[in-house]
């Protein structure tokens, strides 16, 4: 059904996606996955995916970013028209009615989508990490209920598992979660959780184990909480720094019934299920990054050749041709980080490596990235009415959520480390 919603809207946004080219989008990035040999081509189905996300991207969402970013609306009528185009929920196995994308093509749209606007593409990357647990480590039935829905109807979800007292720490979260006969009961607070006001269902991991010695990968499950269950309350909006329509915010659970149907695998499984999900995820967090990075290295590029210095365009100016140069290098070396990252898990490898390789360099030079393309506008960057000043905001959480840099350098490390030692 949503096939044909997205074939019958991309034809209706004048942009041709050959009849089986969306149903092909699987094999034809099967194809690329699996081709002999070295390629940076894409596929003709993965460049139409490319080409539907940047038009959008371009016509739909940047002229209306910055009013987004001011007001800090949800940008729902967006997301809907994305969701109709097949931009979100990529990455639905095609049996629960999505369009089965790898995490490569996924991360293809992400670039395209965060271009134009952060706030909107992680309020649209939050589905998917609210869907990677159930993705990985749901059972049919529940896939069929929880993913199924979401293919119907342009519905979010929510990846629900930071605290107030833990982030990083993730094996320090107190939300507990007790047995009580077919039934647990959930009590505690969660924290800057994207979605959290919108979400129809969340992924919640709570504690089950009570003896605080019991390790990580025991004492934690994983649940699918319909988000109208009684006793969750969600917190007001938060407003944040940057990716402002993005909505984040703390949510209650108080004597909070979930059926045991709802567990993902079983008791006690939760915190692999929780990390597990980041090897997916962090690939599209590092196209956003890149996306980012992308748009603020073409806003200073077209200002350093407008913007007039002492008799010459300022990009004849050494110094700031050598920052648009750095700036460029930065943004290639993202995208292959991210595109190798994504490759790596679509080939059935553990990715984990190069996912936190990607998300840390990505968060970080769409940081200095913007933090430069500012430079670039001089006082003009400075000021709301251009662009650049809300990239630099928007930057900033890059570095931050789904694992910060510096834990993203503690498991490279690990990671690295572990090969050396073994
Ligand atoms: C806008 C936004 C959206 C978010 N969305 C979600 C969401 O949808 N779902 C969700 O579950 N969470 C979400 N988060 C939470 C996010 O993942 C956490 O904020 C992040 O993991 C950091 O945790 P913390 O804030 O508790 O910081 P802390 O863990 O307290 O870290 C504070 C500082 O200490 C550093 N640090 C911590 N431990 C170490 C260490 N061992 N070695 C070196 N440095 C260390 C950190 O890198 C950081 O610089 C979101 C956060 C924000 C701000």
């Amino acid at each position: 059904m949503l096939l044909n919603k997205v074939f019958r809207a991309s034809l209706q946004s004048g942009i041709r996606l050959q009849s089986s080219g969306v149903t092909a989008a699987k094999a034809a990035a099967a194809g690329h996955a699996g081709a002999p040999g070295f390629s940076f081509e894409l596929t003709d189905q993965q460049k139409e995916f490319q080409q539907l996300a940047r038009r959008f991207a371009r016509e739909e969402m940047i002229p209306v970013a910055a009013a987004y970013d001011r007001s800090g609306e949800y940008p729902f009528p967006i997301i809907k028209k994305a969701w109709e185009l097949g931009l979100v929920n990529g990455h639905i196995p095609q049996e629960y009615g999505g369009l089965g994308l790898s995490i490569f093509d996924s991360c293809l749209i992400t670039e395209e989508l965060a271009y134009a606007c952060t706030g909107m593409q992680t309020a649209i990357e939050a589905n998917s990490l609210g869907q990677m647990p159930v993705i990985l480590a749901g059972s049919d039935a529940q896939k069929k209920k929880y993913l199924g829905r979401m293919t119907e109807e342009p519905l979010m979800c929510a990846y629900c598992v930071t605290e107030p007292g833990a982030g990083s720490d993730v094996a320090g979260i107190k939300t507990r979660a007790v047995k009580m006969g077919d039934e647990y009961v959930v009590n505690g607070q969660k924290m800057w959780i994207t979605n959290g006001g919108k979400a129809n269902w969340y992924f919640l991991l709570a504690r089950t184990e009570a003896d605080p010695k019991c390790p990580a990968s025991k004492a934690f499950t994983g649940f699918i909480v319909d988000a109208d269950t009684p006793g969750i309350q969600p917190g007001r909006k938060e407003m944040n720094m940057g990716q402002r329509c993005s909505d984040t915010r703390g949510i209650t659970f108080e004597d909070v019934r979930i059926p045991k149907e709802n567990v993902l695998i079983t008791e006690g499984a939760g915190f692999k299920i929780a990390m597990g999900a980041f090897d997916n995820t962090r690939p599209p967090v590092a196209a956003g990054a890149t996306g980012l990075a992308q748009r603020a290295l073409d806003e200073a590029t077209n200002y350093a050749l407008e913007r007039k210095t002492f008799g010459k365009a300022i990009a004849e100016h050494q110094a700031v041709s050598f920052l648009l140069a750095e700036m460029a290098m930065k943004v290639e070396l993202a995208r292959m980080a991210y595109q190798r990252s994504a490759w790596e898990r679509d080939q059935g490898r553990r990715n984990t490596y190069y996912a936190s390789i990607a998300k840390a360099f990505a968060g970080d030079i769409a940081n200095q990235v913007a933090s430069d393309a500012v430079q670039i506008f001089g006082g003009n960057g400075f000021n709301s009415e251009y662009p650049v000043e809300k990239l630099m905001r928007d930057a900033k959480i890059y570095q931050i959520y789904e694992g910060t840099a510096q834990i993203q350098r503690l498991i490279i490390a690990r990671e690295h480390l572990g090969r050396f030692q073994k």
